[in-house]
């Protein structure tokens, strides 16, 4: 018999604690998970799931201006932010369930406590003060915003975390940041009819996208009537009369009810005992793991947003899986993170996956580029002044997609297909056989037939 407590003990219940827990437990393991705030995580509770239904709640308002081109009156409508608040609690609440309820299916110990590590495999319980021991400890304890604690007003702004449960919702916001939370919650408070700025250091938003969907997705707000100010940066953050006043590099002085901060999320490894356990971490005090997510001591594994590598949901499950695998199977797997398909959900979306355009150029010597840019069937009656773009990278040497970028409605549906087809292997070639689906706007992926132009050396020809 084992000498420990537990087999495993998890400290963390998001996506990839709880996945972890709850299939170590279901091998026969005796587990234990430790949650100090709600079972769930990041992305259930206060991230994608959520956010998504915000996406949802902002997006009624241009649909009610279409339905004129379609024959339809629609009323007087208004906008009740406590009711979606509301409704959007109850269906956390219910996700959180399921959480709790797949764990006690599996016989896992559900700990509803803080949890540190005392050594290499003991972990105390903060509620109880109890200290209990395990032959395996599982780190997933993932991330939360970074606080831009240099910025003088910082403890005046808020980040994604309280979005979700703003008492009113302000007339005006000033969002910081110009990655996947500060774009897409631009959208969603612009949606829901707030004055919205964005701000943003570099060139343009999105750095790690496709250059093309950048521009494009810049434009389709500027033209909704959000305002992005690039190259640009806060100052300061101080309290006026009539909400707060905020201070920036290149655009004199803002106003606005709300300052949000989404500037990248820092790992949640403060006060978590790993010194006492002997776990090394990296200059942003991410947890360091080698490709089977083991940390430096022998019997602790660490994984999702708390290692820093790549902060998405199906990240953290697949890196459960693999260490299941690793540790529980005999069959040491390591994480696949080639071809990862994501989505902004931006209004209009953005889908994407592999090498964006510079990417890709830096990679192969030559590419092919074909790109589409045309209005959806939808706005021809709506009248909405919007256009789609899609976009496939193609290695002329061995005829290989390596990049799918789209830019319009459901383009994060349209990138998880892409994804399989891509992780195949599917070439251009492919593609033409496939035969399309009309009408869709998908078909245009699988129509373009010349290539719009070439890369060569890096260099468009
Ligand atoms: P991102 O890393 O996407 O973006 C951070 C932004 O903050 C970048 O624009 C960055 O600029 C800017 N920034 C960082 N530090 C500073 C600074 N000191 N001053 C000014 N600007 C700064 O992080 P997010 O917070 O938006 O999201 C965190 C993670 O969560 C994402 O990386 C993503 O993996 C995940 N996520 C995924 C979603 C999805 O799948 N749809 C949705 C939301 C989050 P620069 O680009 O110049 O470095």
């Amino acid at each position: 018999m084992s000498s420990y407590d537990y087999d495993l003990f998890v400290i963390g219940g998001g996506s990839g604690g709880v996945r972890g827990a709850r299939v170590a437990a279901s091998l026969g393991k005796k587990v234990a998970i430790a949650e100090e705030y709600r079972y769930g995580g990041t992305c259930v509770i206060r991230g994608c799931v959520p956010k998504k239904l915000f996406v949802y709640a902002s997006q009624f308002h241009e649909h009610f201006e279409d339905a004129a081109g379609f024959g339809w009156t629609v009323g007087e409508s208004s906008f009740d932010w406590k009711k979606l608040v509301a409704a959007k609690d109850v269906e956390i609440a219910r996700l959180e369930g399921l959480y709790k309820k797949g764990l006690a299916g599996a016989n896992a110990e559900i700990l509803e406590t803080r949890a540190e590590l005392v050594d290499a495999h003991t972990v105390r319980l903060l509620k109880s003060g109890q200290t209990v021991t395990a032959k395996t400890i599982l780190i997933a304890t993932g991330g939360r915003p970074n606080p831009h604690a240099a910025l003088p007003g910082h403890e005046l702004c808020i980040s994604s975390n309280e979005a979700f449960h703003l008492e009113e919702l302000p007339k005006s916001i000033v969002i910081s940041g110009g990655g996947y939370i500060a774009v897409e919650f631009a959208n969603i408070f612009h949606g829901l009819g707030v004055e919205t700025t964005l701000i943003y250091r570099g060139a343009e938003i999105l750095s790690r996208f496709d250059e093309d969907l950048r521009r494009g997705l810049h434009e389709a707000m500027a033209a909704k009537g959000i305002r992005i100010l690039c190259h640009d940066t806060l100052q300061k953050v101080s309290k006026g009369e009539d909400g707060l006043i905020l201070e920036t590099l290149n655009n004199g002085t803002l106003q606005a009810d709300v300052v949000m901060l989404a500037l990248g999320r820092d790992p949640n490894t403060e006060g978590l005992g790993l010194e006492a356990a002997g776990v090394a971490v990296d200059e942003r005090g991410a947890v360091i793991v080698d490709e089977y997510s083991r940390t430096n001591v022998e019997n602790i594994y660490a994984l999702g947003d708390v290692t820093n590598r790549v902060q998405l949901t199906p990240v953290a499950i697949h890196e459960a899986m693999c260490f299941i695998e690793t540790e529980y199977k005999n069959n040491p797997t390591r994480p696949d993170y080639e071809l990862i398909p994501t989505a902004v959900f931006s209004q209009p979306e953005i889908g994407t996956v592999g090498l964006s355009e510079e990417e890709a150029g830096k990679r192969y010597s030559e590419l092919e580029v074909y790109r589409a840019q045309f209005r959806p069937l939808k706005a021809t009656l709506s009248g909405r002044a919007e256009r789609m773009i899609m976009k496939l990278i193609v290695d002329a040497a061995s005829r290989k997609v390596v990049g799918a970028h789209i830019l319009g409605h459901d383009a994060g549906e349209m990138a998880q297909l892409l994804g399989v087809t891509l992780k195949a292997g599917c070439t251009k070639d492919d593609f033409d056989r496939t035969m399309a689906l009309h009408p869709t706007a998908a078909e245009e992926l699988v129509t373009m037939y010349a290539p719009s132009y070439r890369i060569r050396d890096g260099k468009r020809i």
